[in-house]
């Protein structure tokens, strides 16, 4: 199975505004997930009324990542062999993504990474919590590595097991190969009950990524949030529990804690990127000086 390289979202950003069609900001209007008919309602309009791009988006993502996907992408990508870079020089580097023709803003990737850390800092968050928004997306350099979207964003979940029927889009796991392999369709897959994330491949993309670039330089909360940032059906639905074990558990309060600064910090008031570069060049050197490998 060849996996194809079509890129149908207008921009990356597309997904994570989705995202927000799904979540929406608490004491918005929109909220009521209080009451679980409305929610499965607001889901079934969410699904009628997703944009073709994004629901294509999705039918490659479900279709593709497969256990062996995975597997490749992770003996490949996490030898850390392609480049060396400071952490600044790889912002720099993703802003190479910024795209035109997303008429929902005129944010670059790197105005989007400081807006997310200045909400954090503003709030008096620790410097490494800050430092976690500063460097949460800079995965998605996979893309200049030439991967397709799906396997750079889109919400992320176990693969080698059961596919929860809570991710969005499930239906189109009726096309992953790993559907008809009795093993890897299964509850447990190839994993123990309560084995821990650790031990769990999650679907590809730009979170499994950059945690294992600065995994050597920030505290555990920090390397869980930017390693579950993406994984919605764990943090906002509650699903895969059995896969995870006490301290997982304890530790998604951080994931959950990142997750409104990652989703509801965007504004049209660009970042002063050149004011900004000072304070975070100093947190960089504080905890993931020089040159990391990429
Ligand atoms: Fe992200
Ligand atoms: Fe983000």
């Amino acid at each position: 199975m060849t996996a194809p390289h079509a890129q149908p979202l207008t921009s990356l950003d597309e997904w994570e505004d989705d995202l927000k069609t799904r979540y929406p900001e608490p004491d918005k209007p929109a909220f009521k997930a209080t009451d679980p008919e409305k929610k499965k309602e607001e889901f079934r309009n969410y699904a009628a009324n997703a944009r073709p791009s994004v629901r294509e988006f999705y039918r490659l993502n479900h279709t593709y990542q497969t256990y062996d996907f995975v597997r490749e992408k992770k003996a490949d990508y996490l030898k850390l062999n392609r480049r060396q870079m400071t952490v600044w020089e790889a912002a720099e580097f993703l802003n190479n993504l910024v795209d035109d023709s997303d008429p929902d803003t005129d944010l670059s990737q790197l105005d989007h990474l400081l807006q997310t850390a200045e909400h954090i800092r503003h709030d008096g968050k620790p410097r490494w919590f800050i430092l976690a928004g500063f460097v949460h997306d800079l995965g998605k350099i996979l893309c200049l590595f030439g991967e397709p979207q799906w396997a750079v964003v889109g919400d992320t979940f176990p693969v080698g097991c059961a596919f929860s029927d809570k991710i969005v889009f499930s239906e189109f796991f009726s096309g992953n190969p790993d559907r008809t392999n009795s093993k890897l369709s299964s509850r447990l897959g190839v994993y123990n009950e309560g084995c821990g994330l650790d031990k769990i491949d999650l679907s590809w993309g730009h979170d499994e990524y950059i945690y294992h670039v600065v995994k050597h330089g920030l505290p555990e909360e920090a390397l869980y949030m930017l390693r579950y940032h993406s994984f919605y059906p764990g943090h906002r639905e509650g699903e895969y529990d059995y896969l995870m074990n006490d301290h997982d558990r304890k530790m998604f309060e951080w994931v959950r804690a990142f997750n409104p600064y990652d989703l509801y910090t965007k504004n049209h008031e660009k970042p002063d990127s050149k004011k900004l570069r000072p304070f975070y060049e100093d947190l960089i050197n504080e905890y993931l000086p020089g040159k990391l490998s990429w």
